[in-house]
């Protein structure tokens, strides 16, 4: 714990902390070495974790990133929270992230941005980027995020980190502050896949404060001793070729696919023309769904309460207006007029049905094969306060990613070389509903 809070000042300027909890790091840091000496210690024992912050940790600041909840203490703790606490985990801060998990880049949250581990001019990914960054640069031993479009998974290729999205459902996600409910999912991001694996079999599992938590109990994920049989792995043909895939991401991720069919996997070229849709069916739900959840900060109920309103009208308009940024605020209003009586059917129902498609035929790839392989991102990290960019333009950078959360299916993010500039690639690999076991077991082969 000592060393982690040495190296998290002596890298402040880095933004990833939002709060640093060293007091009680240290007293129970004490406390689990007395368990550790009578033989009574939980699985984490010493694990030191940092939280992204969107995660409620009780009489802890929780904010989201954003300025709507300045003063806010979160009043129970996230089921996967306790989970980890329960197993003699320590706790040792709050991350930085983009303002309510709204971003690609950090860039969107209301305390600045965090700056890249390999190059301090480059973004470190988003939404969960400090908590990636945080474990590239070891300030902690590992980090738990939220991934509702890639959010843990793009930061960790950004920043040479593991990112792990599970299946929807798999860890309850009570006490995770809401962006998009249908594809909201906790995460964990370390440094290797058996850690990953370590988490999500201590998160796992049904909860009775989260109806959408699956009761299909958790397997030993962190049990790596079967051998790993020849895969089928397969591939869109239109993933590879997309427009604006960076020269050395599709090359190190063709250099990866050539190696598993030497070692005797079977690779499969599978069309996928609904790759085009993916994009702009999770912006017009999460949108919607976000409108929704977003519409709880109010200025009555959490933190921020704007002065001098003159009736409660005023009061909801002024809160909103200073305590959102502007990427919240967008995506309120596009959200809003998806779910519009007038334009409902022409955009929320038919992004309803697209989705139902996408899963159906995303089903259906995984009877051809056991896994799907892409690179995690278009292109390595990019500059960070990027001119001239579109927000449209922005939301390309998740097209990889959003497709496990369109589907609710797991994904994971491995590291898979660098840039000439030294900054990492990453690769994500696509699995059934629930296969979590065989997914990070052939993670844990070729990582
Ligand atoms: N970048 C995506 C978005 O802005 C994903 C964010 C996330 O997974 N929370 O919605």
């Amino acid at each position: 714990v000592d060393t982690f809070l040495e190296r998290i000042k002596s890298y402040k300027h880095l933004n990833v902390f939002l709060d640093v909890y060293e007091e009680e790091a240290r007293q129970k840091a004490k406390e689990i070495s007395e368990k550790i000496k009578n033989g009574n210690a939980g699985r984490l024992a010493g694990m030191v974790i940092g939280l992204k912050d969107i995660l409620a940790y009780k009489d802890h600041g929780l904010q989201c990133g954003s300025k709507i909840l300045d003063g806010f203490q979160s009043q129970f703790t996230a089921t996967a929270v306790q989970r980890l606490l329960n197993e003699d985990a320590i706790i040792i801060g709050r991350q930085n992230c983009d303002e309510f998990g709204m971003g690609s880049s950090n860039e969107n949250s209301a305390f600045g941005p965090t700056l890249n581990f390999w190059n301090e001019n480059k973004v470190p990914g988003g939404s969960s980027g400090a908590s990636a960054v945080a474990v590239a640069a070891g300030l902690c031993h590992a980090s738990i995020g939220s991934d509702t479009g890639g959010s843990v998974r793009q930061p960790s290729a950004f920043n040479g980190t593991v990112g792990l999205k599970p299946t929807y459902g798999r860890i309850s996600r009570w006490g995770l502050a809401a962006y998009a409910s249908s594809f909201d999912c906790i995460g964990p991001i370390t440094s290797s896949v058996a850690d990953a694996a370590l988490l999500l079999e201590v998160m796992a599992g049904k909860d009775e404060y989260d109806s959408t938590a699956s009761p299909i109990a958790p397997e030993l994920y962190s049990d790596f001793t079967s051998n790993l049989e020849k895969k089928r792995i397969g591939y869109f043909k239109e993933a590879l070729h997309s427009e604006g895939l960076d020269e050395g991401v599709k090359q190190a991720t063709i250099s990866k696919i050539e190696q598993l069919r030497s070692q005797g996997h079977e690779i499969v070229e599978l069309d996928f023309p609904e790759l085009k849709y993916l994009l702009p069916v999770y912006y017009t739900l999460t949108m919607a769904e976000a409108s929704s959840n977003l519409n709880r900060y109010d200025g009555v109920r959490y933190g921020h309460r704007a002065k001098d309103a003159k009736n409660l009208e005023e009061l909801y308009k002024k809160t909103r207006g200073e305590g959102f940024g502007k990427e919240v605020k967008r995506r309120i209003l596009l959200g809003t007029f998806i779910l519009s009586a007038e334009y409902y059917d022409a955009y929320y129902a038919k992004a309803q049905r697209v989705r139902t498609l996408i899963i159906q035929k995303t089903n259906d790839y995984f009877k051809e094969v056991d896994f799907i392989l892409s690179p995690t991102t278009p292109s390595p990290a990019f500059d960070l306060g990027r001119k001239n960019v579109s927000a449209t333009e922005a939301y390309l950078e998740d097209i990889y990613t959003v497709h496990a959360n369109v589907c609710g299916i797991p994904a994971i993010s491995i590291p898979n070389g660098k840039s000439p500039e030294g900054l990492p690639y990453g690769l994500q690999i696509l699995a059934p509903s629930f296969a979590e076991k065989d997914l990070l077991n052939f993670a844990k082969h070729i990582e």
